[in-house]
This record gives structure tokens, sequence and C-alpha cells, in this order.
């Protein structure tokens, strides 16, 4: 990796307008994708960001979608024709011997124009033409999904549920995880995306929408003036979080307290304060996340960042302690809490 590090700093300070990434072929053909991970992070930390990467021996439509989302522009390859060289069938998701089919599950001109049978025993030379052929078709089918995937600001989506399809490619989403920072400073903030995110589970967390909020809300947040009485309850089940049942009995609850900040807590987003739920994408996802270790935490630092003069934190279930909060079981506790620090204010 330091060599790469090394020769993508010594190239980028020359006069090229493209650069390529060789030659990953061996680390592919192991399957070692995560290994790769690293490899093409550690190539464009280094390369000007303006500058295409080419990525040399990518024709696997399996691990297409990985290396657009890391920053590969272009691909070249010889894999569908090595392949049929082989007997070896490409889906979107793995590689089958052709004699393991029982039916041929694409609708490519090839395989819709013979049977399985007729291309088994069709000889060899032929054979091998017609499977490349094909093997192109689901390489291309898969380089336009991604192409789609961009347009609509769904490539992360696309890439979760590509990478389920095998453990070496689950194995990669994990590295391309551990480099969260480096996709957050590179994801466009505003504007690409129409449609709300879906998150599985704790691995989506680390996806940039995510994380960044994670950590502005702490390094650049600041809390309303005035409000200096904290309420935070767990995330209610309908969004936005400020519209929902359970705020509007806090807000009746209150009787119009004007120094109460509401905030609401849980997965996938960590803190939301009321005023920013309706901010894209706090409302505007979907999720099977089940709560974080790291509530707790992100609570603590979040009063103390913001400097409540006194936080209350409704919570279901178990009680959980939290530096300088008070913890409340219902609703009407934690009003009252609140208020008579209000009153007493
Ligand atoms: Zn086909």
């Amino acid at each position: 990796m330091d060599l790469v590090e090394w020769s993508a700093k010594k190239m980028g300070e020359l006069d090229y307008d493209i650069h390529p990434l060789g030659s990953p072929v061996q680390i592919m053909e192991e399957y070692d994708y995560a290994q790769l991970v690293d490899m093409i992070v550690a190539a464009k930390k280094n390369l000007p960001p303006e500058r295409p990467l080419h990525l040399f021996g990518a024709g696997h439509p399996m691990m297409l979608a990985i290396a657009v989302a890391l920053g590969c522009d272009l691909f070249d390859s010889a894999a569908y024709a090595l392949f049929a060289k082989d007997d070896r069938y490409m889906t979107a998701t793995r590689t089958l011997k052709l004699e393991d089919l029982t039916e041929l599950p694409c609708r490519c001109p090839v395989c819709t124009g013979t049977g399985l049978e007729a291309l088994a025993g069709t000889p060899k030379r032929e054979r091998e033409a017609m499977l490349a052929r094909h093997n192109l078709y689901v390489t291309m089918e898969e380089m336009m999904a991604v192409k789609q995937a961009i347009r609509e600001g769904t490539l992360w989506e696309h890439l979760e549920a590509k990478c389920r399809s095998h453990p070496k490619l689950y194995d990669a989403f994990k590295r391309l995880a551990a480099h969260s920072s480096f996709l957050e400073a590179h994801d466009p903030l505003v504007g690409r995306r129409t449609k709300g995110i879906f998150l599985y589970d704790r691995l989506s967390l680390s996806r940039p929408e995510v994380l960044r909020h994670k950590t502005r809300i702490i390094e650049r947040y600041q809390r309303p003036p005035g409000r200096d009485v904290a309420l935070l309850l767990p995330n209610p089940p309908e969004r936005p979080f400020n519209k929902s049942p359970l705020s509007e009995r806090i807000m009746e609850g209150l009787k119009g307290a004007g120094n109460v900040h509401l905030c609401f807590y849980g997965a996938p987003f960590g803190i939301v304060p009321s005023e920013l739920a309706e901010t894209y994408p706090l409302s505007q996802y979907e999720s099977s996340v089940d709560g974080g270790t790291d509530l707790v935490e992100a609570i603590e630092k979040f009063i103390a960042v913001n400097a409540y003069r006194k936080a209350v934190v409704l919570m279901n279930g178990p009680r959980i302690k939290v530096k300088n909060a008070i913890i409340s079981d219902t609703v009407e506790e934690a009003c009252s809490e609140v208020l008579s620090d209000a009153s007493t204010a």
C-alpha cells in the first residue's frame, strides 16, 4: 500500500490527464476485494481528484459498483472473454460453470436465442464467442444499473444489496465502511438526491449522510439561544418526529415553556433537535437499524457541548445512566421535571 501511495503521489505531480491503477488482477482472481478497496483508496487519496482513475482488469459485474463508489471512472477487462474460454457464465452476482447450469437465467439475445442444451452442444469456438457475448451483456447491464443509481443518488443502496451476494464482497463493504470519513469528505452535500435513504443494519450507518450528521451535530451545531433546558425523547415511530403524537403530547404538557429545547435520540442519526427534524435526510429514510450502543455517549456529548442548565431524558424500558441528565419514565414525569426548573429559573 505504501508503494501505491508513493506512486500515486509521484504520478500526480506529472502532467497527465488520466491515471490507471494496475494491476489488481491477481487480487481480484482471489476475490480479495477488501484489499482492492484499500488499494483504490490509497491511490485516490494521493492523486489529483479531478483526474479520472482507470482501474485495470476490473470486469466482473459483481465488483463494479464498489469500484465506482470508491471513485474509479473507467474500466477495462478481458474477463468476459477469459471466462468464456473456460465455459464460465457470469451473472450479476457470481460466476457459474456452464455444466452446472440448469437454466439460462438471463434475457440477453444469446440466452434467449439459444436453449441451454443447444448452447452446451455448440462446438467450442462458437460456444466461447457466444458465452463471451453473454458475459459482456451482463457486465454492461451492471454498468447501466450503476449509472442509473448514480443519477438517482442510490449508489449506496445498490452497493449494499450487491455486497450481500458474496462474503468476500461483504468483507470489502466492511472495509469501505472503515474509510467512511474519506467517502463523506467527497460526497456531495446537497442537490443530487431526490429519494429517502434506506438503512439496513449497523454497517449502513457508515454511509456519508449518517456520518455527516453525527459529526456535525457535535462539532458545528449550537442550540437555539435561550433554550437552556434540554428534553430528549426517544425517536417516535412517526416522522417527522416534531409532528408525532408524542411531540404533541409533550408540547401540551410543557404549556409553552419557552426555554425548553426538544430533541430526539435513537438510531439511525443519533441526536435530532426538533427544529432540524424535517431537514433531509433526518425524516426521509427507511430504517431497520436497532438502537446503537453509542447512543448514551452521543447524548452525553450533545448535552456537554451545548452547556444546558438542565437535561431530562425520557427513557422507555430499562433506565440507563446518562451523565449530567435526569432520567424519566413517563411523559408526565419528564414534563414536570422540565417545568419545575423552568418555574424556578
Ligand atoms: Zn445472457
